[in-house]
């Protein structure tokens, strides 16, 4: 097994990073990684702004022997390994309330007994995921900030320990690196971050050939669901139907109408962030509909 430490962090998914180590199909790697401060943010004091191209470092990247350009990476979550304390942070310019607040909210947060202690009545429960995990892309390096077709900070509150995470492969060895965890989030991620959290991340991975597919999806708990980040809401939205959509097609007999129908009556559209440069959104259907898969 591999296990690579933090410290081999990056802050751009980019074709030119170079890799920590080879793997192969079939292995399983823990990546450690620090929280989406780069555990620094200990002391309000030392707080100013959010810089996106500074925080969300992803531990990586893994170069995967054999995965090519048009392949797809499955990327088996099996354990998320969190820390003790949770760290969180919003204020002016910070979430959807960045244009009303004035002063900075800062939280360090005990985990005690699989809760977050928010305040001395409040217990949130643990929702463990990963914020940020993605390829490298076949163009620019992007920000480890910003999610995109490749992946990066979907934010995606299902993207947990028992689902399976499909991402393209872009460029030869595919170059997967992941962080930012959290210990909770709900859909949205309003305030501007999660309760952030550093973290074990423990995965098998597997090279599939034969099936391209051009952004991330994943399987968990017996639906499939397509993930688009977009500059709104609006164009995610319609970009993870049309993918749906695809899918339906060319993994049931129905046609691209009927899909849509299929997916008015059991599909559901929901949101994963509205906080990051690009927006989240997700599609979700049984896999009892697409028979062909
Ligand atoms: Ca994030
Ligand atoms: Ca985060």
């Amino acid at each position: 097994m591999h296990y690579i430490k933090k410290e081999n962090a990056i802050y751009a998914m980019d074709k030119y990073n170079v890799p920590v180590c080879k793997v192969n199909s079939g292995e399983t790697i823990t990546f450690e990684a620090y929280d989406c401060f780069t555990n620094q943010l200990t002391d309000v004091s030392s707080f100013t702004a959010l810089d996106w191209d500074k925080i969300n470092p992803a531990t990586g990247p893994v170069y995967v022997t054999d995965a090519e350009p048009g392949d797809i990476l499955a990327v088996h979550i099996k354990e998320l390994a969190i820390g003790d304390t949770v760290t969180m942070v919003t204020g002016p310019n910070m979430g959807v309330l960045g244009d009303e607040l004035t002063d900075t909210t800062f939280k360090r947060l005990p985990i005690e007994d699989d809760y977050i202690q928010f305040t001395e009545a409040i217990k949130v429960p643990l929702n463990k995921m990963i914020g940020v995990i993605g390829t490298a892309p076949a163009g620019e390096a992007i920000s480890c900030g910003t999610p995109d077709a490749h992946g990066g900070n979907m934010d995606c509150k299902e993207i947990t320990e028992g689902t399976t995470l499909y991402l393209p492969v872009n460029v030869d060895g595919a170059l997967l690196a992941m962080g930012d965890c959290h210990a909770a989030m709900g859909d949205g991620e309003v305030s501007v971050c999660g309760g952030e959290v550093p973290c074990e991340i423990t995965v098998t991975i597997e090279v599939i050939k034969g099936k391209k597919w051009p952004t991330p999806f994943y399987i968990k708990d017996g639906e499939i669901n397509t993930l688009s980040s977009q500059k709104t809401l609006d164009a995610a939205s319609i970009e993870a139907t049309k993918h749906m959509v695809d899918f339906v097609v060319r993994y049931s007999d129905l046609t691209k109408g009927e899909a849509a129908h299929l997916l008015s009556l059991v599909g559901n559209l929901r949101i994963c962030q509205v906080v990051d440069p690009n927006k989240t959104v997700r599609m979700a259907l049984p896999l009892s509909y697409l028979p062909k898969w």
